[in-house]
């Protein structure tokens, strides 16, 4: 298994109960993939309402510990020739079968200078906000306006840009960020991201009235994710597809990226393996 989201977790109790020997390798240090991003209790899980993702990740924790299934951190995995699995280190591991997933990334901004801009987290914008900070926040889907919300919230100035004139967000989100405080602008958008001074950063926005510069402390992007694909395994996925499986939210359309399918996309995936495995075994002549 590539990738220790709820998918590759899945996957990997799968596999053991259909008599496999998984291992699950994994890029990061941690366990539970997106879950670690999680601020809300979840609240559509069936059976387990209210569960905060701590908790679930060191539930799936037990669960892989019980099975004596084993996960290898720090591990990227680059690509896989149908009898081996290659990391990023040069390490490699005997497998005939890969069940790939690696979840989303977020969305690149085209924008002048764009590319110099550290990466950052709302959590991290909080935790460590000072008195004189404005954020920007691009985007108009559920993610972005969640993040403008939770930041005007907690009293940091914050402008969210979209480029559309209306937003994606579900309704209840929008509601929220209106009662927020949070500065929206649209239909605007970012058209380049130039260095001052001190630690700020100077962004130019095209709204309808011309352009604006704003000087902000952090910018987040959120203007929607994608697979999060490595060139050669991608192609693994599509060359051997009898003994390669894209699954969870990286195999999704955005509307369906959950946990519930991923973990769903776990089972499928193995069954359909196996079953392919059985009639490669009965259609081998030696
Ligand atoms: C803030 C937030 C809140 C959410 N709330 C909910 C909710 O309430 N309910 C709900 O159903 N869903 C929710 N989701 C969505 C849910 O978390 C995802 O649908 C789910 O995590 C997808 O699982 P996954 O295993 O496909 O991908 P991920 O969770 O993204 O896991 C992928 C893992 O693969 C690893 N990886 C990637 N490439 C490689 C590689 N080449 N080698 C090794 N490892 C690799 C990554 O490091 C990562 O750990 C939320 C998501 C976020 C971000």
């Amino acid at each position: 298994m590539v990738g220790a989201g709820p998918a590759g977790i899945s996957a990997a109790i799968w596999a053991k109960r259909m008599g496999w020997e998984p291992v699950i390798f994994e890029r990061s240090r941690c366990l539970g993939g997106q879950l670690t991003d999680f601020s809300l209790p979840i609240v559509d899980l069936p059976g387990l309402p209210e569960i905060l993702a701590p908790e679930l990740v060191d539930r799936l924790r037990k669960q892989l510990q019980d099975l004596n299934i084993s996960v290898e951190y720090g591990c990227q995995a680059v690509s896989f020739t149908g009898q081996r699995l290659v990391l990023a280190d040069g390490g490699e591991i005997a497998s005939s079968r890969m069940i790939y997933a690696p979840g989303v990334r977020g969305r690149k901004l085209e924008a002048e200078g764009i590319e110099g801009l550290a990466d950052t987290s709302t959590s991290q914008i909080l935790a460590s906000a000072q008195p004189r900070d404005r954020v920007l926040v691009v985007g108009g889907g559920d993610r972005a306006v969640e993040a403008a919300s939770r930041l005007a919230e907690a009293n940091i100035p914050t402008v969210l840009v979209h480029w559309r004139s209306v937003l994606r967000a579900r309704s209840s989100f929008q509601k929220r960020l209106m009662m927020s405080g949070a500065d929206v602008r649209m239909p605007s958008r970012v058209c380049a991201v130039r260095p001052t001074e001190g630690e700020r950063v100077r962004v130019e926005i095209q709204g309808p009235l011309g352009v604006e510069s704003l000087d902000v402390s952090h910018v987040l992007v959120r203007i929607g994710m994608e697979p999060d694909l490595t060139p050669d395994l991608a192609q693994a996925f599509t060359q051997m597809p009898h003994r390669v499986r894209l699954i969870g939210d990286a195999a999704e359309p955005t509307c369906d990226r959950s946990l519930v399918v991923a973990f769903a996309s776990g089972m499928r995936a193995v069954k359909a393996l196996v079953l392919d495995a059985d009639s490669d075994m009965t259609t081998d002549p030696k």
